[in-house]
């Protein structure tokens, strides 16, 4: 059944990883004369002449804390982007290799697979955006090292069923990813409350929603031990800037400030889906476990072009498999909120008159 030794490339296991200076020597006291900084400071005010720990462990003390895994379970990219892609240089030979994606879902999975020429496997979700478990077990073959899950999925915002996940995770013998970029904006659980049954899970979050951090550039996966030693083997040795780790770390002294900017949300969502209702041109909302609506209308590629020459930016989706006719569009603030429905009243009376 599962070996990680027979999923991960074989170069891998046995390639030399690159020494850092900060590899080498652990201290942080002492006259620093090993990785040819800047020994006079930094040219800006404030100084940022030392690389910085490559593992990030001050940050990842405090993210074991918060998420109840083990430090050594988790690995930080440059936002979830670049996880997606070390996982795809882990278990991926290029032109050989497999991974199954359930479309309509997150654009990165099939573009970071076209770059490390893997080739995708689509078995679209069903009419109700749920997956067919059956027909995902169907399609996996001997290439097949990966399936990926989006829950709650983008473009469709709503989460997938936890007994489908399980099945897939049960049944199939390599990777399962389950990417909870929205998982803050849902009822629901995070799935690293499995990672002690599930060798093959990899669970990855972001802070570039729930935490407002999108600019920052930092994404968490979060796996057994042996996978997470493996992921930090391949990675660029400083991925995560010193910035950013800095930032994030006095960011996650208050979790309670993104508990409360998620609860407005929500509440926002509530009052926007409410709103949305009322015009003619919504022909449905789907329910939604992210900070998002998706909206089905009548003519969404016109809808769009309006809204963008009215200086409001969201996402056409029209042409989407699944999501003919639909529009994506992010809670915004209550101000912002309102002047899109104003905007969409206006063009309802344009249109209908
Ligand atoms: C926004 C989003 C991400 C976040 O990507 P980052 O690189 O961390 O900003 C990941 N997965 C999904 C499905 C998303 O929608």
């Amino acid at each position: 059944m599962f070996n990680l030794n027979n999923l991960i490339r074989p170069h891998i296991l046995t390639m030399e990883p690159y020494s850092s200076a900060r590899d080498e020597y652990k201290g942080t006291t002492g006259i620093f004369l090993d990785a040819n900084e800047n020994s006079f400071g930094s040219i800006t005010p404030e100084k940022f002449n030392r690389y910085p720990d490559p593992y990030q462990w001050d940050l990842k003390r405090k993210i074991a804390q918060i998420k109840s895994v083990k430090k050594e379970q988790i690995i930080l990219g440059n936002g979830s982007d670049e996880i997606i892609d070390l996982i795809y240089r882990l278990f991926c030979k290029p032109g050989n290799d497999h991974v199954i994606i359930m479309p309509p879902t997150y654009g990165m999975y099939e573009v970071s697979a076209s770059v490390n020429d893997v080739q995708i496997k689509k078995v679209s979700l069903k009419n109700d955006f749920q997956m067919d478990p059956e027909a995902v077990l169907t399609a996996i073959d001997q290439q097949t090292k990966i399936i990926w899950i989006c829950s709650p999925n983008n473009p469709t915002g709503n989460l997938l069923k936890l007994d489908h996940i399980l099945e897939i995770l049960t049944s199939f013998p390599g990777i399962v990813v389950i990417d909870e970029a929205y998982i803050d904006f849902s009822p629901f659980k995070s799935l690293t409350s499995q990672l002690h049954k599930f060798p093959n899970l990899i669970v990855i979050q972001t802070f570039s929603k729930a935490w407002g951090l999108a600019s920052l550039r930092l994404g968490m996966g979060f796996a057994s031990e042996e996978i997470i030693f493996y992921l930090n083997k391949i990675k660029p040795p400083y991925n995560i800037n010193g910035l950013t780790q800095s930032k994030i770390l006095s960011a996650l002294e208050d979790e309670s400030h993104k508990n409360r900017m998620v609860n407005s949300l929500l509440e926002q969502k509530k009052h926007l889906a409410k709103a949305l209702e009322k015009l003619s041109l919504v022909l449905e909302i789907y329910p939604s476990d992210a900070n998002f609506l998706l909206v089905k209308t009548a003519d969404g590629k016109k809808i769009y072009d309006y809204l963008v020459s009215e200086g409001i930016i969201i996402r056409d989706r029209s042409k989407v498999k699944l999501c003919e006719g639909c529009l994506r569009i992010t809670v915004g603030t209550e101000k912002e909120n309102a002047t899109l429905i104003s905007k969409l009243q206006e063009y309802s009376h344009k249109v209908f008159l």
